[in-house]
């Protein structure tokens, strides 16, 4: 019922209201939750302006262009699960849907040779893996990370604790030791979507936005880096670092929670206390993708990933839209994605050595190296303006991200990901969070 709803509301807006006619609302950051909100209330009859401060839309959402034919996902790719607006909307658009897990096969390597995860799953250790895993999510007891949890309670071997690492940190968006369990199990229950995953075999998630929001596009303020909001009068006044000064009476922020974190956007007055701990307690590390271009298959073509072993276990698949273009995309967040940080440091290329010396020798050939022709490498903690992957289980962060989210004095509104206590880190989650400021703006009550 909800999920039509927003998909209604997206098209129609919420019934005309008389304060809406009469409002501006600006919008801070054109990823999917502003967008959202900014369609809702133009819909709604408000007069929106959305201020972005980079040159393009999309934030976490974008596409690498002019690296092969068709263009391959740098940010978000995956939809996951199909009991969500952002599904109904791919849906309504007529976009094609692929379900991944019935269509192809994954990988292990272990010890030199190739383990289907259908082989996997007959295998006791593998099991008691599942098992483990999924007994985090029921997990009521004290503060502690997930990393402190498995040590002290079951007796798993380094290579079982690493393929946690590898799956658990890639969903999450950092590593094991900085997961708050209680946090991981929370949003876990939280979670309504659905566990199926789907991929957009024709589309990317850019064109999907592009197709939506159409409408709203002249809406969008390119490069307007807004630094200071002072919400003391009712006229609330949005600056930009270039000294322009947009007026408003209502603010919907969207940002990513690392910029409020970093204090790039000063309040006048100062936020509440309440507030700035919501902020600070929510938490938001690196992820990292990186694009491989080589001139021949020799992962063939019935694969949908595969993991390299241990001790460096990265998540590899192939990302390009057609099969003639063959494109791997290495997944790094987490332990490895720190580790090959660490490597990429002086710029000289070492992770991406050391992830072709990775694909040698799980293929057990040189094919790798000498049909490697071109990287891409999107690091987005050092992408400015969004600066880290996604929100990440804190302590107590199921509670701070409800708190982030009601508005403030009726003229500071909070969208984005991170304020999403259900679907946070992803795209139906920040979409829901645009819906969301978009309903508290229009009823206009605090
Ligand atoms: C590598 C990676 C892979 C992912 N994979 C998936 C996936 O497979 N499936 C999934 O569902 N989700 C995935 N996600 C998460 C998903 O991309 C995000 O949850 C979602 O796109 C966030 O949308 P948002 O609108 O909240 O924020 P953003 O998209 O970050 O938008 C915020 C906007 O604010 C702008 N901004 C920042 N500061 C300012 C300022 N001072 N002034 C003006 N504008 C500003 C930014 O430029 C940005 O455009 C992935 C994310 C990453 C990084």
């Amino acid at each position: 019922m909800k999920n039509k709803q927003i998909i209604n509301t997206l098209k129609k807006g919420f019934p005309k209201s008389e304060h809406l006619k009469e409002e501006t609302i600006i919008i801070i950051g054109a990823g999917i939750a502003g967008l959202t909100a900014g369609q809702i209330l133009h819909h709604s009859g408000a007069k929106v302006i959305i201020l972005e401060a980079q040159n393009l839309l999309g934030g976490r959402i974008k596409a690498l262009e002019n690296f092969t034919d068709s263009p391959i996902e740098l940010g978000a790719e995956f939809v996951h699960g199909e009991n969500s607006a952002w599904f109904q909307l791919l849906k309504k658009n007529k976009i094609k849907l692929e379900n991944i897990e019935d269509k192809f096969w994954e990988f292990y390597s272990i010890n030199g040779e190739f383990w289907s995860e259908e082989d996997l799953l007959k295998t006791e250790e593998f099991k008691d893996l599942i098992r483990i895993k999924d007994n985090l999510y029921s997990y009521r007891g004290k503060e502690m990370s997930i990393k402190a949890y498995l040590e002290q309670t079951e007796e798993l071997a380094d290579e079982g604790i690493a393929v946690l690492e590898n799956w658990l940190s890639a969903e999450y968006g950092d590593s094991l030791k900085n997961i708050s369990l209680p946090a991981f199990a929370r949003s876990g229950r939280a979670w309504q979507a659905g566990q199926k995953n789907y991929t957009l075999p024709k589309n990317t998630f850019f064109e999907v936005l592009h197709i939506t929001f159409e409408n709203i596009l002249s809406l969008i303020q390119y490069e307007k880096i807004v630094n200071e909001i002072d919400y003391s009068d009712t006229i609330i006044k949005v600056k930009t670092i270039d000294n322009q000064v947009f007026e408003a009476n209502k603010v919907i922020l969207t940002v990513p929670i690392s910029i409020l974190q970093k204090n790039k956007i000063m309040f006048k007055p100062d936020l509440p206390l309440r507030r700035k701990e919501a902020i600070n307690h929510l938490k938001i590390a690196p992820v990292i993708k990186v694009i491989l271009r080589f001139s021949q298959n020799f992962w063939g073509n019935e694969l949908s990933g595969f993991y390299s072993a241990y001790p460096h276990i990265i998540n590899f698949y192939p990302s390009a839209k057609t099969e003639k273009e063959h494109i791997l995309t290495a997944f790094l967040a987490g332990k490895e994605g720190y580790y090959f940080q660490e490597l990429e440091k002086n710029k000289k290329n070492e992770g991406i050595n050391f992830l072709l010396e990775l694909l040698c020798d799980t293929f057990h050939n040189r094919i790798p190296n000498f049909s490697f022709e071109k990287s891409y490498l999107i690091d987005w903690s050092e992408i400015p303006y969004i600066e880290g992957g996604y929100s990440v289980p804190a302590s107590n962060s199921y509670f701070w991200r409800k708190k982030l989210a009601l508005p403030l004095k009726n003229q500071l509104f909070w969208a984005g990901e991170a304020t999403s206590a259900r679907h946070s880190a992803s795209v139906n989650g920040a979409l829901e969070t645009g819906f969301r400021a978009a309903k508290q703006v229009w009823i206009g009550e605090e």
